[in-house]
Parts: C-alpha cells; structure tokens; sequence
C-alpha cells in the first residue's frame, strides 16, 4: 500500500485506530438516517470522536489535540472520508475553526471554546460565504460595527454547515469600510444562542446531507468585544492560516470516499459474471480499475506532499496545497464514476452506496473554495516562484538549434518593427 511508504510507524497506528472506529463506532443507521435528512447534525458523532481524543489531532495536548503531523490528519481523514463528506466534514470542522483560535485566539478563547470543542463538546461552524458569493471573499457584506465595548453584527452568510446544529460559529465581518478588501474584514467568534442569531433556511442538498446546511442572518446581535479572534481588520492573515486545514480536509476526505467506492467496484467486478465470465477479466473493466487506482494514489501522494510542505514551512505550501484540494477532488469525482460505470445499472440504484458517493463527491470540487479558485491560486504561486527563482534550471531556451535567432523572437507589436526589419 502506499501508505506504508507515506506513513510512520505511529501514524500507521493511528490510521488502524480510525479505521476501527469507523467500523465498530458508526452505524449504517446513522449514514442512512443523515442521508434522508432525519438528523439534523451528526451531534453524537463528533461526541464520540471527542470521547477517544481524535479530533484536532494536530494541535498540542497542552489544548487537547495528540501533537501529530499533517500526515496523521491526512492518514486519519481517509478513513474518516469512506463514511461521506458530511461526516467527514463534522471531523475537520474542529481542525479548521481550531486553527483560527490556535493560532489567533486568546487564552480565554482558547479555554471557552477550543477545549471543548476537541472534546466534542462543543460543536462549532465557519460562515465565509454570503448569498452575493462565496469565491469573492473579500468583498464580504456582512458589517460589524464596534460600539464601545461589544459589536453590533448585521448580515447573512449563506451555505453554512452547522448552521442548524453548531454552538457556536466564527464570522467573517467587514469592520473597515473605507481601507482596502484585504485590511477591512476582522473574524468574530458569535454563539449560537445570542439575540438575532437565526439559522434561516436548510438546503435541499444534492448530498452531503444531515450537516444542518443553512443560511445565517444576524440581525443587530450584539457581540462582546473580547469575541474578536486576533486583531481588529487582521481577517486576512486568519483566513489564509485557515485554508489550509479547509482545503486539505477536503483534498484528505475525498481520498476516503474515492477508496471506498473504488473497493466496491472492485469486489464487485470480481464476482459479477457476464458472457460466462467474471466482468474484471475484460480489459474495458480492469482497466478502469487500473486507471482508478492510479489517480487515487497519485492524489494520495499529492496530498501528503502538501500536508508534509505545511509541516515544513515551505514557500511552495500554498500552491501544494491548492494542487491537492483541486487534484483529489477531481480524481474523487472521477473515481466514484469509473465505479458507478464498472458496477452498471444496479450501481445507479440505492442497492449501492456508489449513488450517495457520487452525490457527495461533486461538493468537494466547488466548497472550500471552487477548483476555479484553486487554479488561480496555483497559476499565480507558480507565475512568483518561476519568474523569481534565484538558482534557475540551465539556460533551457539555448539548447535549441536556431536559438541564436534572436530576430525572430517577438514578444510584442513593437518588437516586430525593431527586430529583422
Ligand atoms: C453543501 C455546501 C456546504 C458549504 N459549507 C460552507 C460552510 O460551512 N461555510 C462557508 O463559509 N461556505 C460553505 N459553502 C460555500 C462554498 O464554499 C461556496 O459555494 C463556494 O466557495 C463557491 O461560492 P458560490 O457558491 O457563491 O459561487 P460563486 O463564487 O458565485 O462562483 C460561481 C462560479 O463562478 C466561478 N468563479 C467565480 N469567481 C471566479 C474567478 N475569479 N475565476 C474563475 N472562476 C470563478 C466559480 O468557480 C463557480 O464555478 C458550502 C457550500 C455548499 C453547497
């Protein structure tokens, strides 16, 4: 397996731990109910996760994390991805409100708030996105206004997992309407049950179900001043620290969930017979088998190359990052079809999960921030790393064979009239 390659020894451990949780711990039930929308927010899920001390796995113990790596996340995530995105997501929601109040939060918040909610006791929500869009962050609406010693919040944030179900949320507000996109946003910490706060309006999800998807409207709460998380207008800097366990949950789980509905596919296509024999001994099955397996790997590596860049501090962490979320996500999306496509009209009925997988899937390719997004990340880090690299490759364009032809490289109109005329 490669993992084996990717994973040591105690990260190989604790991926054994997750997958007997998943096995032992998470019903059918419980999958089946949250599909058909009969809960609300897998609430006792994450108590559960909390109870054996696997959420947050990378944050101190001193808070209640275990201290691991990005790769024990990831390792941990892909058997946490098999049950689905939306458990999936209940299991990073701490990683990713946690880094805001880890690295931004203070000490009270951190008592309040972060404790709890690694002990499962507490079930939090991160509202970015507003009816007038998602990708366009900073052009957030959502105003909070500071009145001597508490804020005045007004606005809505749309799509919000946990929007019916989480304690509490951490919102992104406008706080500077005069200064620049990028220094006018600040992050508050808002609770569930203050005055104003409504969860307005649940989706009728394409899947992802039973995570309490909904929009947010704050009108007029009233928030202390001490529920700001870092400085006032500082949102940027916590929203960038943010995407990365945002985007690299989703790029971990979309592994699960392509693993899982790759085994199915597989299983089935061993036993399944057409024209007297089994369907894997056609090559227009196995092959898709073949092609399966080796996108899932090359996400799996991907993934844990970016997890290893983030632990590293690497300049390259941000656009490994943006690569993974965007590679395996698409590589979920595809697997998940391959499988639907190996296993044939019976995959397309609920007599199969693979339906409900590939339901799931599609999301992860447009939350956390659209693969579009992820591609203007990645063009604009590589554009900066290439066009500035202080020890460049050789001199590649030389070793052509008229590349002494200077006259006939033209980049633009005024060049032409200069050169070779
Ligand atoms: C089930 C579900 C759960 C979600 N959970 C949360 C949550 O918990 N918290 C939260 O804050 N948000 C959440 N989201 C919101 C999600 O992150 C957004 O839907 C996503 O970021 C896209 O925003 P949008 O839907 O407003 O699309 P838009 O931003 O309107 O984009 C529409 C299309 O235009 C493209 N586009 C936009 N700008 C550009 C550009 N510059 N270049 C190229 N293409 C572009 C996009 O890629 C997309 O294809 C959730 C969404 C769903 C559906």
């Amino acid at each position: 397996m490669l993992q084996d390659v990717l994973l040591t020894e105690e990260e190989r451990a604790l991926k054994l731990e997750v997958r007997d949780f998943v096995k032992k711990e998470v019903s059918s039930d419980l999958l089946k109910k949250m599909d058909l929308n009969e809960i609300t927010y897998p609430r006792e899920f994450v108590q559960a996760l909390g109870d054996r001390n696997l959420l947050g796995l990378r944050f101190p113990k001193d808070v209640g994390g275990r201290g691991l790596k990005w790769t024990a996340e990831i390792a941990a995530l892909e058997e946490i991805g098999i049950l689905g995105s939306s458990l999936g997501c209940a299991f990073s929601m701490p990683s990713i409100v946690g880094q805001a109040l880890h690295s931004f939060g203070s000490q009270g918040q951190k008592e309040r708030f972060l404790k709890p909610m690694l002990k499962g006791e507490l079930v939090s929500a991160e509202g970015l996105t507003e009816p007038r869009g998602g990708s366009d962050f900073f052009g957030a609406t959502t105003k909070a206004e500071l009145k001597g010693d508490h804020f005045i919040v007004r606005g809505q944030k749309r799509f919000i997992v946990g929007a019916d179900g989480a304690d509490f949320f951490i919102i992104y507000c406008k706080t500077n309407s005069e200064a620049k996109p990028h220094e006018s946003i600040s992050l508050l910490l808002i609770e569930a049950g203050r005055e104003g706060v409504e969860a307005k309006y649940l989706y009728g999800l394409l899947g992802t179900r039973g995570g309490g998807t909904g929009r947010l409207l704050f009108r007029d709460v009233k928030v202390p001043a001490e529920n700001l998380i870092g400085k006032i207008d500082q949102g940027a800097l916590i929203f960038n620290t943010m995407m990365v366990p945002e985007r690299l949950t989703s790029a971990g789980g979309s592994l699960g969930q392509a693993r899982a509905a790759l085994e199915v596919a597989a299983r089935y296509s061993d036993r399944r017979k057409a024209f007297g024999q089994k369907i894997r001994k056609f090559q227009g099955v196995s092959f898709k088998v073949a092609d399966a397996i080796t996108r899932l790997d090359a996400a799996r590596a991907l993934v844990h190359a970016a997890g290893q860049a983030v632990d590293a501090g690497l300049p390259s962490a941000r656009r490994l990052v943006s690569e993974a979320k965007k590679f395996s996500t698409d590589a979920g999306w595809e697997i998940c079809n391959l499988a639907m496509q190996i296993i044939g009209g019976i995959g397309y009925t609920n007599i199969f999960p693979i339906e409900k997988m590939i339901r799931d899937a599609r999301l992860a390719q447009i939350w956390t921030g659209t693969n579009e997004v992820m591609n203007l990340l990645i063009q604009h880090e590589y554009y900066r790393e290439v066009l500035n690299d202080p020890n460049p490759a050789r001199e590649i364009e030389a070793d052509a064979q008229e590349a002494h032809m200077a006259d006939e490289k033209v980049y633009d109109d005024d060049e032409m009239w200069t050169k070779g005329w």
